[in-house]
């Protein structure tokens, strides 16, 4: 089973995307397969050896809908593939273009027929508004001009739709409105033609041409503007897209030269001068320079990098000249990761969106049988109460109202326009949301948990104080504990290993070393063993530490080392972290949004409480060993909180897992860090309530829009179906049901677009 994303082409509304999905899935060797209306895509897992694009194609061709191969816009290897993405973006200009000229035309004459229409209706009740200027027969003639193309060139999608549903019995929006603006359009010609049978029914002078020519028209407007919108929503997208650099200074046999950027290898060396883009990540290896990463971390102010450090492509190099060392290229840079991410979260699904899928797939067989059945009441019931042919066209007029009003358009768009906007926003900020679920659960996190390390800390410590037991002396301390310490990952170890290169001190051979996770670590240096590590580390060594020490230390909030051998203890050495420029406002913005702050670290109590004082955290979890980290999380679950885990997604994997949503803190230049569901970038904690704000206010929008969706047609069908007749005399004009459905659908994508405007 693999999973393949394919462009769809032919898709209206949510009902054609259900009729595609119980196609395919009914194909054997197909597993699943997903349709996002808003992105045209449909992400398929199927068994490549018993199924094929042209099988899938043949069950979904007739019904006129097309599967089209596509690459992901940096396809894994090479930046050539752009192009497809730009193709595809062409033919929808086309598509548009046709749809523009099309609107042009019925647009005018759908005007003015409304105009005529309600002038004709209202005079009969206005005094004040002149007679209306034309005899009924001849409005009706000039009318049976007009509807004549607007039934059969611009209607022929709906039609389209009418024989697929008497052909294969699939029905979709196109189908209702096919059907509606059918019958009154055959309806009118039977009477206009044949005066004899409309004088037999004795049936009203008026037809109802106009409801054909408004409701195609309105329709067509509606759709007309709903893919301009439609195509504004993916506009991230193409930003990201765009600023992919294009060329290169490349120094080879050292000469420079320009080269384009898909031609640039891992390995090269680049030159970067000011005022230039950074053509793909690297590492800086001669020269250093301010660099603006606002396009990739949402921002602004510079970053200064010198050698050694990694710069990302597509960020701007503001003043120096430098060298670098090309060490990702193609899909692997930060930026290709980014947009392969973006991407895949835009088409994903919310879990909230299933509740308008399952409505729309069953919509639009019910509202078929619903309209048929409301047309027998009227003709049946209703001629008990007035004549025939008065029951027979208001029938008629309830038939055709209820097909147009009841269209699960805007249901369809609702989410997925709202997600593709709320993550395009987010992405420009700096936050990277990997799916639609992540966003939809971090909205009602009321739990915030952080790493200290590197989260609420920059997380590069340094050495502070290092007292002496006995008579050693400090440098030996020094030179011993680094050698040891050289061989650990830790931060900590870091920062004494750094203290050593600063004294110059060389460092000593070290043999059976060994890491205890979250304790420290021990190792043998010329015959002697020794520990370094925390309290826990004294601990289970049973050796006494000094507590007056210990205290001075970490009342300062400095992480306390204890370096020893077997027996006793040979030093304590201070380290102290700086506190992130943006952690206390982070925390209290937090705070403001109703949310619960805590800090869960493996350091030392007393450390950690002084850390989180200083930055207004509510709670602390403290001298929590790496294993258990997830276990705290899972603790604050089962007390009822809602939990987002933040950390830097290395060591503390399995919590940012168990959390409710997981969020990294991206520094490096990993930007798909599995476990996390969102990933703040340039590891900004202050991303994080802007973030959450971005999640509510995304989730509002789906709800204002699936609200105004519902309503409208719970509201509309029952109105269409003449539920006010008997009371007020009042029936749902169809052409104005068909005016208020197209701009149904208008207004749920304005409204989505309106989250670009939110301030985060
Ligand atoms: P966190 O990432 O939450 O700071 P860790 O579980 O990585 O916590 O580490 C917990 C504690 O273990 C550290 O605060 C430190 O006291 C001790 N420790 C771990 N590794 C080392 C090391 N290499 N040298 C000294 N102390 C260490
Ligand atoms: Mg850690």
């Amino acid at each position: 089973m693999e999973t393949k994303t394919y462009q769809v082409k032919g898709m209206h509304c949510a009902s054609c995307a259900s009729i595609i999905k119980k196609k395919l899935e009914k194909l054997e060797g197909v597993s699943s397969c997903n349709v996002n209306i808003a992105t045209e895509k449909a992400d398929i897992i199927y068994d490549f050896a018993k199924v094929g694009l042209s099988q899938m194609n043949e069950q979904i061709l007739k019904l006129g809908y097309t599967l089209e191969g596509i690459e992901a816009p940096i396809s894994k290897d090479e930046t050539s593939s752009v192009k497809s993405e730009s193709q595809a973006k062409e033919q929808k200009l086309t598509e548009l273009e046709d749809m523009r000229q099309k609107t042009f035309f019925v647009m005018p004459i759908a005007a003015t027929v409304f105009v005529l229409m309600m002038w004709e209706i209202l005079s009969h009740r206005l005094v004040y508004l002149p007679t209306f200027p034309l005899s009924m027969d001849a409005f009706n003639r000039i009318s049976f001009i007009l509807a004549t193309p607007v039934m059969f060139w611009i209607g022929k999608p709906f039609i389209n739709g009418v024989v697929r549903f008497i052909k294969y019995r699939a029905a979709n929006m196109d189908t209702l409105v096919g059907i509606g603006t059918l019958v009154a359009y055959t309806y009118s010609s039977i009477m206009l033609l044949f005066p004899e049978i409309k004088l037999l029914l004795n049936s009203p002078e008026g037809l109802y041409y106009d409801v054909t020519i408004v409701v195609i028209g309105f329709i067509t407007l509606g759709k007309y503007l709903e893919s301009k919108s439609k195509l504004k929503t993916g506009e991230a997208i193409e930003k990201l897209l765009g600023l992919v650099a294009k060329s290169a200074t490349v120094l080879r046999d050292a000469i420079e030269i320009i080269i384009p950027i898909e031609q640039v290898v891992i390995g090269d060396i680049l030159i970067v001068k000011p005022g230039q883009k950074i053509p793909v990540d690297g590492e800086i290896s001669e020269g250093k320079s301010s660099i603006d990463e606002s396009m990739i971390t949402g921002e602004s102010i510079p970053v200064d990098k010198t050698v050694g450090d990694t710069v990302i492509g597509a960020t701007i190099n503001k003043h120096g000249s430098f060298q670098m060392k090309a060490t990702r290229v193609g899909g692997q840079t930060v930026l290709a990761q980014i947009i392969n991410m973006v991407e895949t979260a835009q088409g994903s699904k919310a879990p909230i969106e299933r509740i308008a899928d399952q409505v729309s797939a069953v919509f639009v067989p019910v509202v078929l049988v619903l309209s048929v059945m409301v047309f027998v009441s009227w003709v049946v019931i209703g001629s008990e109460y007035m004549a025939l042919s008065q029951a027979l066209s208001l029938g008629l007029i309830s038939f055709v109202g209820i097909l147009v009003i009841a269209c699960p358009c805007a249901m369809g768009l609702a989410t997925p326009t709202a997600v593709i906007v709320g993550v395009g926003k987010a992405a420009q900020n700096g936050i990277l949301i990997k799916n639609a679920e992540s966003l939809e659960k971090f909205q009602s996190i009321n739990f915030v948990v952080m790493d200290k390390t590197g989260t609420i800390t920059n997380g590069t410590p340094v050495v502070t104080d290092i007292e002496v037991v006995g008579h050693i002396d400090e440098k030996i301390v020094l030179q011993l504990l680094a050698s040891l310490e050289k061989y650990s990952e830790h931060p900590l170890a870091q920062a004494v290993v750094e203290k050593a290169q600063i004294e110059k001190i060389s460092l000593l051979s070290v043999s059976d070393f060994k890491a205890f996770e979250g304790k420290g670590l021990e190792g043998t240096i010329a015959d002697t063993h020794y520990f370094a590590g925390n309290l826990k580390l004294a601990d289970d060594l049973q050796i006494n530490v000094d507590e007056n020490i210990i205290n001075k230390f970490t009342s300062q909030g400095k992480t306390p080392v204890v370096f020893a051998t077997n027996e006793s203890i040979l030093a304590y050495i201070a380290i102290a972290d700086t506190i992130k420029d943006d952690a206390k406002e982070a925390v209290s913005a937090l705070h403001k949004l109703g949310i619960k702050v805590a800090m869960l670290t493996g350091d030392n109590k007393r450390t950690a409480k002084y850390i989180a004082s200083k930055v207004g955290i509510d709670r602390v979890i403290a001298e929590v060993l790496p294993a258990d980290k997830a276990n705290e999380v899972q603790k604050l679950q089962d007390e009822g909180f809602k939990v987002a885990m933040v950390g830097d997604g290395i060591n503390d994997a399995p919590a940012l897992a168990t959390a409710d949503v997981g969020v990294a803190m991206g520094t490096g230049t990993d930007v798909a860090i599995e476990s996390a569901g969102i990933t703040l970038l340039g590891g900004h904690i202050s991303k994080l309530p802007k973030a959450i704000r971005l999640a509510r206010a995304t989730m509002r929008v789906i709800k204002q829009n699936l609200f105004w969706a519902f309503f409208y047609n719970i509201i509309g069908i029952p109105i269409a179906a003449g539920a006010l007749y008997p009371f007020t005399g009042i029936m749902l004009n169809p052409a104005i049901a068909g005016a208020a459905m197209a701009f149904s659908s208008v207004s749920v994508v304005t409204n989505s677009l309106l989250l670009k405007r939110y301030k985060i």
